[in-house]
């Protein structure tokens, strides 16, 4: 008998060790969380944000050569590109871009990195933000370290947690699609580009997880401890809840979803890349840290970011990203696009 149950024993032991390590408690989790740091974040931003890439213009050389050091990085990491891509860059090419306020945009690129899930890797959780900005006027560059270098280099401090957790054994159930746009600032270009020519289909992409400026703090949240999160229940009743049972356990942050209104005037929710995957019924949430005093101006520099601040907003975006690709359903959807 003592040989029959045994097995038995070990074998509960063993499953409800696996799940544990999958949650918020396990020791892989907790690793990974932990390597989002507000050092690596600087030292990334510094060169995202920094002159030589000349504003990160739509098609501009400044933003390809911040498009390369990404692209470095994650090599370096041992993070490729979707396995039907062959590389990282999906053209959006200049045609599609057409003439914008009287201006013309050369081929320009989105940028895709990939960790595969295990169980379900059909099933995707994409995480993204925009890298272009608005480049030079007159002389003078907007080097947008936190519109949207903060988004930028959270996305490569995401990848690489996940990474981390992958060489751990420990990689996502579902596939995490790390989606660099370009072309936000011109009109949401690069994101609307990617919804009409999807890597993966849309059917299966499970949820949009943006960020776009979570470096800084506004003139009425100054000394806070907060972010604004907007659209997390639009499409799906779990997304706004897993959003806060991350932070409630892990990050702590103020959620603040004074945006969180399709009608409110700022009109948040359809202003960045992730209204391109709610317009598809894909429950997305928006992660931003207010219109301040620096927002499109030369001035939005990486001297400027809280890096503290900066590294908990990005990791309670891994957090949330963690439970959508690791619980047991996808998020379901049944919400509207419209209150
Ligand atoms: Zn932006």
């Amino acid at each position: 008998m003592k040989k029959f149950i045994l097995p038995i024993f070990a074998g509960v032991l063993l499953t409800s060790c696996a799940a544990a390590n999958l949650g918020y408690d396990g020791k892989v989790f907790k690793k990974s969380y932990e390597s989002i740091t507000a050092a690596d974040l600087k030292k990334h931003l510094y060169i995202i944000a920094s002159d030589e890439m000349e504003g990160r213009n739509t098609g501009s050389e400044g933003q390809k050569k911040a498009g390369r050091y990404m692209i470095a990085e994650y090599q370096k990491m041992g993070v490729s590109h979707p396995k039907s891509m062959k590389n990282y860059y999906q053209t959006v090419p200049s045609s599609y871009f057409g003439t914008r306020r009287g201006n013309t945009y050369p081929d320009s690129e989105n940028i895709l990195a990939f960790i595969e899930g295990t169980e379900k890797p059909n099933e995707i959780i994409v995480i993204s933000a925009h890298y272009d900005h608005v480049g030079m006027k007159d002389g003078v560059i907007y080097n947008g370290a936190d519109d949207d270098g903060s988004g930028t280099v959270a996305l490569m401090e995401i990848a690489e947690a996940f990474n981390k957790a992958k060489k751990s054994g420990k990689a996502p159930k579902r596939s995490i699609l790390i989606l660099h746009v370009t072309g936000e600032e011109i009109g949401l270009v690069g994101s609307k580009y990617y919804s009409e020519n999807p890597i993966f289909p849309l059917e299966n992409t499970v949820a949009n997880l943006n960020i776009d400026m979570i470096g800084r703090s506004d003139a009425e949240n100054k000394g806070k401890n907060y972010v604004y999160v907007i659209g997390s229940e639009m499409l799906s009743s779990e997304l706004k809840k897993i959003n806060e049972a991350a932070n409630n356990k892990m990050t702590k942050l103020e959620l603040n979803y004074k945006y969180d209104d399709p009608k409110d005037p700022q009109r948040l929710y359809y202003r960045s890349d992730h209204y391109n995957f709610a317009k598809n019924n894909i429950p997305a949430a928006f992660y931003f840290d207010g219109i301040h005093e620096d927002y499109h101006k030369p001035t939005d520099d990486p001297d400027k970011i809280d890096y503290d601040l900066l590294q908990k907003r990005t990791q309670l975006v891994f957090a949330t990203a963690w439970e959508l690709a690791n619980r047991a359903e996808r998020i379901v959807v049944d919400g509207k696009n419209t209150r």
